[in-house]
Formats: structure tokens, sequence, C-alpha cells
């Protein structure tokens, strides 16, 4: 069993290192020493979870307790603990330095393995109900007792949700192969494992038992595959020189669910892969009486207006989503379900399939009551395309989906098997997807609702940073900024985020967790943001107001850099 003060070690040096290969030399020789049914917990807890996220545990606890539990099994006061986390910024680091200045030594200290700190974690994960954080309290402080001073600082960041020790999923995936195999050479089959089960500790785990189980991978019920994600392209033009003959499907506004059953079990899952089954009652027991014994499909919901036989917009849409309420909503906002893929079917697994076949098999099946089929035609030419597009437009659709006949299934990557060609591209509104990454306070008239705008950053892959893109200050009502100054308060931190990139500080910093879409009228080069940063300058939105939350896409699916070059390059050109 490995010391968990090895595994703290390890994470001290990583944080210390920036070069990914650095990292992956660090992180081999760590799993090295792990069995086959040790490695599966060391990777996550590398990725700072102890669940994959469709299984619902999740740490996260509060600063407020943490503090008290480092009082407690430190000998100081809340207060004077507070003070320090004031300096450091990072409860973390406030840990440690009072795990070194113990009063009083615990009577049982030991020594910590690995596992043991695991089933604590997941102990204090899933304490829930009255009186828990009470209970969670006390376990991290029974856990701080016995801890060295650098296994405090990672315990409380873990318990946080605040490990991130900047080490991304291909660098975890390369230490794996390195660990078994001496070199990379396994990376591939590893990464397509983790695309189609969203599971790295499973992943690990199956790779240390019997390797030829990685190489013949399939994808399973209950263990969603990362989403497939769209490229984007300006006109029809553009999509026909790409992709020739292909299918163009409309493009529904609502929410994407991934369906899986076995049996009489069935389960829902989210974009961002939360398990959402028991919100839509009304679609599990539509997909439980379809003839296949097990499925995997997509398809995007949507509420449906019967009186008026017209689909609600994505707002109402979106009221679906809830947790309480359940039957109330499902009666006042039926929903239909627009299946699109098919990933698996009674033991076959489809992903590797041509888009025609998967798609022939879909045919098969829907339409079946309220699971309808995503509409389709082939089309080989700009002008039928365009036709379809101001169509779907005409319809209050947001646009089309063109896929490519001959692709495989793409999880967890954007390529141009699909590509989504939306409303008012290249026109004069436009809309991207971006992070909240701070918040201002407000000024004048608005100081009373103590909310000034939010700063919004998108994502550069190739960088592995999130950038800034612009400050909005408008598009919110009176409700809503009282609403978004009481939810970004939640994730306030002192500090800006690990992964974002900026030259402009707002008044708050806050965890990159909440998407939203944000309308414009241009873009423009300016040296406060540092999105596509080039000279001094980035891009930056001209005019830009809060459209909705997105709260159904995860932060790392926002809009590219990339994409909003693109835009840039295609509103700019003359
Ligand atoms: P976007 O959210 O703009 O990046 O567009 C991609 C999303 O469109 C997917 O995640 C689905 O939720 C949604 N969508 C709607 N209709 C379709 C369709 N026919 N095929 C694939 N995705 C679709």
């Amino acid at each position: 069993m490995i010391p968990f003060s090895k595994v703290a070690d390890v994470f001290a040096e990583i944080e210390e290192r920036s070069g990914r290969i650095e990292m992956t030399g660090i992180l081999a020789e760590l799993f090295k020493k792990a069995g086959g049914n040790e490695i599966g917990k060391l990777v996550y807890f590398v990725q700072g979870i102890v669940a994959p996220p469709y299984e619902g545990i999740e740490l996260g606890m509060g600063e407020k307790f943490a503090m008290e539990a480092i009082a407690s099994s430190s000998g100081h006061t809340r207060a004077e603990v507070e003070k320090n986390y004031r300096q450091s910024g990072d409860l973390g680091l406030t840990a440690e330095h009072y795990g070194g200045k113990k009063r009083q030594q615990a009577l049982s200290a030991s020594e910590m393995n690995a596992d043991y700190i695991y089933a604590a974690l997941i102990k204090i994960a899933k304490t829930s109900g009255t009186g828990s954080s009470e209970l969670k309290k006390k376990y991290l402080t029974e856990l701080l007792n016995n801890a060295t001073p650098h296994e405090a600082r990672f315990i409380v960041r873990f318990v946080l949700g605040r490990l991130r020790l900047g080490v991304g999923d291909p660098t975890i995936l390369d230490a794996l192969s390195v660990a078994k195999k001496g070199d990379k050479s396994w990376r591939e089959p590893l990464e397509r494992a983790y695309a189609i089960c969203s599971d790295m500790g499973y992943v690990a785990q199956t790779f240390y038992e019997n390797e030829k189980a990685i190489a013949h991978f399939t994808v399973q019920p209950f263990k969603p595959l990362m989403p497939a994600l769209a490229e984007r392209l300006a006109n029809p033009a553009e999509i026909i020189d790409k992709l020739g003959k292909c299918a163009v499907e409309e493009k529904y506004d609502g929410f994407r669910l991934q369906c899986h059953k076995k049996g009489e079990r069935v389960e829902l899952y989210s974009r961002k892969l939360e398990r959402m089954t028991h919100m839509f009652p009304d679609l599990v027991e539509a997909i439980r009486e379809l003839k296949p014994k097990e499925l995997i499909f997509e398809a995007e919901a949507l509420a449906y207006n019967t009186k008026e036989s017209r689909y609600y917009p994505f707002q109402q849409t979106m009221h679906r989503r809830r947790k309480h309420g359940i039957e109330a909503a499902s009666k006042e906002l039926p929903l239909n379900l627009f299946c699109f893929d098919m990933l698996y079917i009674d033991g076959k697994d489809m992903t590797e399939r041509p888009y025609g076949e998967r798609r022939k098999a879909l045919e098969k099946l829907f339409p079946s009551g309220i699971l309808k089929l995503s509409e389709m035609s082939l089309v080989d030419d700009p002008k039928t395309l365009k036709k379809i597009f101001d169509s779907a437009l005409k319809r209050g659709l947001e646009g089309i989906m063109a896929k490519d006949l001959g692709a495989p299934y793409a999880a967890g990557k954007r390529k141009f098997a699909w590509i989504k060609l939306k409303k008012s591209y290249g026109k004069s509104v436009d809309t991207i997807d971006g992070v909240v990454a701070g918040y201002y306070l407000g000024k004048g008239t608005r100081a009373e609702f103590k909310f000034g705008g939010l700063l919004l950053a998108v994502y550069n892959p190739d960088r592995g940073k999130f950038e800034t893109i612009a400050k909005i200050g408008s598009g919110f009502s009176e409700d809503e900024m009282v609403g978004l100054e009481k939810t970004l308060e939640k994730i306030k931190r002192e500090t800006a985020p690990e992964r974002l990139d900026y030259r402009v500080e707002p008044d708050f910093w806050v965890e990159l967790k909440y998407v939203i879409e944000v309308a414009f009228d241009d873009i423009t080069l300016s040296p406060t943001h540092t999105c596509g940063l080039h000279e001094g300058k980035g891009y930056a939105l001209r005019f830009p107001r809060l459209m909705r939350l997105r709260d159904d896409k995860g932060v790392n699916e926002v809009t590219t850099t990339r994409e909003v070059i693109e835009m840039y390059e295609e509103m700019h050109k003359s």
C-alpha cells in the first residue's frame, strides 16, 4: 500500500514543475508503485475527484467548515486560521502552515495510506442531510490530526474541490502507459477507452489487470461516453467543400441527453455527464418500452406545447431540468426527444461504424411515441443546404448540423464529422458561449444590487488555458442581477483561477463553473483581453450582452479561441 505522504510529496513536486514531460515522468514513477487495486484511486486523486461525475459523489466542502477543522486539529482559533487564509489566499497552504504548528500532537498519529484517505474522502463526500456539515467537519478534523503538513495541504484542497495540480488528462494517460510499458505506446487505446467510458480510474484499473481489455475496449451501458462535439463553419458552401455529399439534420434548441438502457434499468446523462434520470420519468418510461434489451443513443430534449402543437423556446424547455416538482413539470411541459445518434445496441458497439450505418439503426427504432427521429436530408449542393437552413430558421430552430456520412462517432472530440451552421453567423448579431471568470460590483443605481457585470473567458485548448474576451455589463434584469450575485458569491475565490490568463482584474474572482451565452455586435482587438493575444492585443467582444445561462454545457466546451479568430476573420473579410 502506498503511504499517502508519498502521494502528497509527489503532488508537491508536480506543483513545482510545469513541463508535461517532467510531470509525466514523476507521475509514472508513482503509478509504477501501485497495484491493480490501488491505481484507480490514485488516478482519481490526481484528477481531484473521488468518482466520475455521473456517480454524483462530489466533495466541495464549504470554506467555513474547513477553517474550523483546521482550527480544531491545530489547537488554534478560527480567527487565527482565517487571518492566515486571507494572507495565503489558499486554505491548503493555511492547513499546511498549521500542520507544522500543532499545539498538541494527536495521540494516535499513524501513517495513513492512500486507500485509507480515499475511504475517508468518500465518507466525507457521501455524508448528507441535516447535521452533515458538522459531521464532515469532524471527519476532516480526524484526518488533519494524523496528517503531515504536506498531506494537510492536499487533503484540504481536495475536500474543497480545489486540488488542481495542473495535470491534464492526456498527461495521466501518458503516465499510465509509461508506468506499465516503459513508453507512451498505449496512450491511444487508453485515450479511446477513456473517451467511451469517461472513467479514468476504471480505465487505469482495467489496464493494470488485463491490458487486452483496453485494446478491445467497448462502450457499456451506464458508463456514459464523452459527447462528440461539432465544429463550426460560416456558410453552406464551406460545408459542402469540406464534406461533399452529407447528411443535414435540424439543430434542435433543447438539452442533450445520452440515454442508456439495459433490461428494466434506464439512465439519462446530461451533456456534462451528470445523471439526470430522476428528472424525466416520462422519458424513462418511453425508453424502457423500446424493444432492444441494451441500448445507448443520443438525443435532444425539447418541451412540446400540445395545445398549440409547437415547441417551446429553450428557456421553457430548461424548466424541466429541475430538482423539485418533477411530476407537475412533466405534465405542464411534456418533452419530446429528437434522437440523432445510435452508439450501442444489443451488445454491438456502434461508435466505430460510419454515420450512415448508425443512422439506419436509429431509423429502425424511431419514431416511437414521444421519441422522435431528428429530421435528416442528404444534400450535395450549397443551394439545397441553404434552403434547409433558411426553412429551419423560419420554424424557430437554431440552425442545422451537417454530418460526414462516413465518419465514426468522435467521442469527446471536436471534429469536422459534425459541423454546425447557426443563425446569424457572420451578420450583425452573433453569440458565443463563455465561462464566467469573475464579477464586478455595481456603481450608481446598480449598487443596491451589489452587482455590476461579469468577466467572460473562452477556452484555448492548444494552451490548456482560459482567456478573457469581454466584460459584460448589460442584458441582465434586476431579478437576474440579484440571482447572479447570490450564485456567484458562493463560488468566490481570493485569487484568479489557475487556468485563466488575464490582464484585467474583476472585483471578485470566481471558480470557472458557469457557462453563459453572450450576444455581441462585433469582435475587435483590444489590449485588455487575452483571447488569442498577439502583439499586445487580444480579441474582444463589442457590445456583449447576456443571453442565457448554459448550465447544460461544461466549462471545457465553451467557444474556443480558434473559433473566435475564425469568426473575427469571417466578419472582417472585405
Ligand atoms: P452547440 O451547443 O452550439 O455547440 O451545438 C451542439 C449541440 O447541438 C449538441 O451538443 C446537441 O445538444 C445539439 N443538437 C441539436 N440538434 C442536434 C442534431 N441533430 N445532432 C447533433 N446535435 C444536435
